[in-house]
């Protein structure tokens, strides 16, 4: 603790960030002295329980305190806040850790891939906007992004350069190892990739992102989005995460998903092994449970429609379906990993992983068999013909996924009793808020029909 207090210091440190994540998967924490590095790395810094959403905590007694412990091995200096130091903490409540806390239960689904010999590796893809507020509506910050198909658009991405430039160098700073940054489908939206990682630390890094995100477009005078869908007639922002199961560290690890011959010689080109595709296979037969858990808000709902009318324009998966190398379906099979296209950007990291930690370890528990890959376009096919290939849709709205939730008892396990209830009362207060409005929406047609 001494080193790393010298070392802090000696970066012109003065304060530690204390930093947790809270169930919608916000960043939360205090400013503490870098003298109090001990007491934050030991007891940690308390908070009251019941003011941070969804630890469920009361508001008096010994559990009415939540601690944020951190992690010395956490500590990254901030380029956008001289000065100040991240910690990343965990929950702890009366001297225990705290079973309602995301980071808890990732680490927790961490231990069950443990007791295997196993650990995941995920490379988690954000794509967000840069907006603006103008007269009360929210728009593109960048009034020329306008092009009718802006997929990489090299005349609006250059425009964003300066916040491009500025996150890439943060990033880099606090050692993520940044390695694309385009302009996505959308007017004003963008992807940033950076190196994948062992489960924890990729949330951990994601958390980091969306702060730094968020800091630097705001001293450019925008609003760096993680909402899935802010433009009706725009694609809707993923968070793709790449995923694949490892046995050993260092130069002793090998990746399971990668298939052997029968004389043992690794086949890194050729798809998954048969343990990857039990896992697969689970990922998809708890695909509507885990919709709440990786599409999580009201919003998220607008991105996965399936419909025959707005197929394919938006590269959202609404179908439960696997495919090699396949972007319209929901896992997307590579050599040696998958991409999980299921979560948008508003799903808290943690969870999200957890839940696919679970859902894959059930599909291998249980050697459950993948359905026939889709090797076609699935975003041309008619709603007919996916249900005639048996292909089932995901819950189609927030309430259809929390019912999902709420009777899958794998997913629910790995959350915990506290997160799983807390979780349901807070998202189906959610989804009663929005059923309560009357949009301008239904105003425009029915206001003046009948
Ligand atoms: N924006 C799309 C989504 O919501 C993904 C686009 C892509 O594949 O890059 O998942
Ligand atoms: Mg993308």
């Amino acid at each position: 603790m001494k080193d790393l207090r010298e070392k802090l210091a000696s970066a012109g440190v003065h304060t530690l960030l204390a930093q947790f994540t809270d169930i919608h998967g916000v960043a939360k924490g205090k400013y503490v002295p870098l003298a109090h590095l001990d007491d934050l790395l030991t007891d940690g810094a308390v908070f009251s329980g019941p003011s941070i959403e969804g630890t469920g905590l009361p508001r008096t007694g010994a559990r009415s305190e939540y601690w944020a412990r951190g992690y010395a091995s956490t500590a990254v200096v901030l380029p956008w806040l001289p000065g100040h130091a991240r910690i990343v903490c965990d929950g702890w409540v009366a001297g225990e850790p705290f079973e309602a806390c995301p980071r808890q239960v990732l680490k927790r689904a961490c231990t069950k891939l443990a007791q295997r010999g196993w650990h995941l590796r995920t490379g988690i893809e954000p794509e967000f906007f840069l907006l603006k507020q103008e007269a009360g509506r929210w728009l593109p910050a960048d009034d020329l992004d306008r092009l009718d198909k802006p997929s990489y658009d090299l005349k609006s991405l250059p425009r964003q350069r300066a916040f491009l430039r500025e996150l890439e160098l943060a990033l880099q700073a606090c050692g993520l190892d940044v390695l694309q940054l385009d302009h996505e489908d959308a007017h004003g939206q963008f992807e940033v990739n950076f190196g994948f990682d062992e489960a924890v630390a990729s949330a951990d890094h994601l958390m980091l992102f969306k702060m730094a995100a968020h800091a630097l477009a705001e001293s450019q005078g925008m609003v760096f989005s993680m909402m899935p869908k802010p433009f009706a007639n725009q694609p809707g922002s993923g968070l793709h995460f790449h995923v694949s199961l490892w046995k050993g560290t260092g130069d002793d690890a090998s990746n399971l998903f990668v298939p052997h011959a029968p004389d043992g010689a690794a086949l890194p080109q050729a798809g998954l092994s048969p343990l990857g595709r039990q896992f697969v296979a689970g990922v998809l037969a708890h695909a509507p449970a885990l919709c709440a858990l990786a599409a999580p808000t009201v919003n998220s709902y607008k991105r996965l429609v399936a419909s025959d009318v707005l197929s394919g324009t938006s590269w959202a998966p609404a179908y439960i379906a696997h495919g090699s190398n396949n972007r319209t379906a929901l896992v997307r099979t590579l050599p040696g990993r998958f991409e999980w296209r299921l979560p948008d950007a508003s799903a808290n990291p943690y969870l999200a992983t957890a839940g696919l930690i679970a859902a894959g370890l059930d599909g291998i528990e249980r050697a459950l068999e993948c359905p026939p890959p889709q090797d076609v376009d699935l975003f041309a096919l008619t709603l007919g013909e996916i249900r005639g290939r048996g292909i089932p849709l995901l819950p189609q709205s927030l309430d259809q996924a929390l019912d999902a939730l709420e009777r899958d008892s794998v997913i629910t396990a790995i959350l915990g009793h506290e997160l799983a209830s807390q979780f349901l009362q807070l998202k189906r207060r959610e989804w009663l808020d929005y059923r309560l409005q009357v949009s301008d929406w239904e105003l425009r047609r029915y206001a003046a029909m009948f």
